[in-house]
């Protein structure tokens, strides 16, 4: 692909138009397959987030936007379904380039978010339906209704992992229910947020309904998240940075939800079919080489098969090919960054201090049989067997390719249900058992956002995605997504109006 197509300079839209930042500052976005430079984007200063927010604010405040019927965006949205699958090509290569992931990873996210987009379009006409109160609780000569409006200026900020999918996730409803929007990529990977901001433009929203800024999160994420004119914040990203965005909007009361990361058990039953308990271990954690936040990182084995179960993974995560993203014979790319895959390095040898054996993996591929791989960021898959609960690797969420494992005796589901909610988070789990009985019974006492049975990874925009404990405090997708971005208001009309009688007037 040449280079013409990645999204060019400038990389702000600020007030209805494309700009560059108010201080001239730039920043190289790297291809983590070769670590070259893909084109410089503009990085916005603390200058321009003001500028954003002011001009969203005097939008949301003076257009008709918040206005207009749900019919009328939500047809903008179905319009914006249409073009993302009319430039799906383009879109899936920037994505991949950004991000290293396969571009057959890539096309499915796209996939995935028209779906999302096409289900708001519908799923936020029901709004429409103002719903009337009556009833013995409501006296007669009074009508009552609640009714929704948009929250105001959402900030929305994305991670690296899964940019196209977790900003459309948000951008859908937002703009279903007439918010203005801001929104901040991850610094890592932008490319495809600036792709998805021209087609919004080109879909009909009006021009100042969305601003973006390409920046650093650590650099004008205060401006954004402090400021008394911005109404919400949705952010997706790591614990700490969500714990910091939390602290920072309490101050001006504003709405905040945040989608957190995960250490999501994976529990095998010995009566599971063994291939497919393999297949699926395998794609729990390996896909997208583990950057993925409801990764099957944490297998929980019953010990009578945990030796064969761990070896048909290890034999198979060996053959997993490593490659370019645009290469269709790679199964999976490179981590996303040099700093990254240091973090996920340094993971590995805490594992080692902790007595884990690294059974497969642990290191980067040989130079001398993949010099196609040197100079990118890659990792092999990696398991670490004989692992317990105390261990940091087993705790801390990696973020990387490394499975760990840990074995529970035979019939002892408290044990494997007890290790499973073990966690300080609560996102995702799977479950692989051929007794439905069983794999529903445990299904149902993980305490974790999504459970998945007998597979792992899939998810409808119809159900609600989010999590317990520190993996977060809200909900995204289904229809409570929605009411992330409404506020809901009870109009109380009195029509026979009369004194009320609580207070003297002297006159009477
Ligand atoms: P980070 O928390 O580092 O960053 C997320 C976003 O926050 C980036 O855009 C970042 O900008 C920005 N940011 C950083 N500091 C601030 C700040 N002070 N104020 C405002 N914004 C800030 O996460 P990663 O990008 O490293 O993403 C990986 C994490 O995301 C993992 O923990 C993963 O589990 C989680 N995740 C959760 C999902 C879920 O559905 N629960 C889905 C996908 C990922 P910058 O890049 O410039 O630093």
């Amino acid at each position: 692909m040449s280079a013409v197509e990645i999204p060019q300079r400038p990389t702000l839209f600020i007030d209805g138009s494309w700009t560059k930042s108010s201080d001239g500052k730039t920043r190289p976005t790297i291809n983590p397959y070769d670590a070259k430079v893909l084109i410089e984007v503009d990085e916005a200063s603390a200058e321009d987030a003001q500028r954003a927010i002011a001009s969203a604010s005097h939008f949301f405040k003076t257009s008709d936007w918040p206005h207009k019927t749900f019919e009328e965006r939500c047809n903008l949205l179905s319009r914006y379904a249409d073009l993302l699958q009319a430039h799906k090509s383009k879109l899936a290569h920037i994505e991949t380039l950004d991000t290293g992931k396969t571009l057959a990873e890539s096309e499915i996210d796209i996939d995935d978010v028209t779906n999302v987009f096409r289900f708001y379009a519908k799923e936020a006409l029901k709004l429409q339906n103002e719903k009337t109160i009556s009833g013995d609780l409501i006296p007669s000569s009074v009508q009552s209704k609640v009714i929704h409006e948009p929250v105001g200026v959402c900030v929305l900020i994305t991670p690296w992992n899964y940019p196209i999918l977790q900003l459309c996730w948000k951008l859908a409803p937002a703009l279903a229910t007439g918010n203005a929007v801001i929104v901040k990529p991850s610094e890592v990977t932008p490319l495809s947020t600036v792709y998805l901001t021209k087609l919004l433009i080109e879909a009909g929203f009006p021009a100042k309904s969305v601003q973006l800024l390409t920046a650093s999160g650590a650099s004008i994420g205060p401006t954004l998240t402090e400021s008394k004119d911005v109404d919400l914040v949705s952010f997706t990203g790591g614990l700490a940075t969500g714990r910091h965005i939390i602290r920072s909007c309490a101050e001006t009361v504003k709405r905040c939800t945040v989608e957190l990361g995960g250490k999501n058990p994976n529990v095998v039953f010995a009566d599971c079919d063994l291939d497919l308990a393999v297949d699926n271990v395998l794609t729990a954690v390996f896909t997208h080489s583990g950057q993925v936040c409801s990764s099957g990182a944490r297998l929980i084995v019953e010990e009578s098969i945990a030796d064969r179960l761990v070896a048909g993974v290890v034999e198979r995560a060996k053959q997993i090919s490593m490659g370019s993203g645009l290469d269709p014979k790679s199964e999976t790319g490179p981590l996303v960054s040099a700093e990254h895959l240091g973090k996920v390095e340094a993971f590995v040898d805490i594992a080692r201090k902790e007595g884990g054996k690294v059974v497969c993996g642990g290191m980067r591929p040989d130079p001398k049989q993949h010099p196609d791989l040197a100079q990118g960021y890659f990792f092999l898959p990696t398991v670490v067997d004989h692992c317990d609960r105390t261990m940091r690797i087993v705790q801390e969420e990696t973020f990387g390719p490394i499975l760990t494992v840990e074995r529970f005796k035979d019939g002892d589901e408290e044990t494997a249900v007890f290790l499973a909610n073990d966690t300080a988070y609560g996102l995702a789990g799977g479950v692989q058992s051929k007794d439905h009985a069983r794999a529903e019974r445990i299904a149902r006492r993980l305490r974790h956002g999504t459970v998945w049975v007998n597979t792992y990874g899939a998810y409808t925009p119809q159900a609600e995605w989010g999590g317990y404990g520190m993996s977060g405090n809200g909900r995204e997708l289904g229809s409570k997504g929605l009411d992330e971005y409404i506020e809901t208001k009870h109009i109380w009309a009195e029509k026979k109006p009369a004194m009320m009688g609580w207070f003297k007037d002297a006159r009477m």
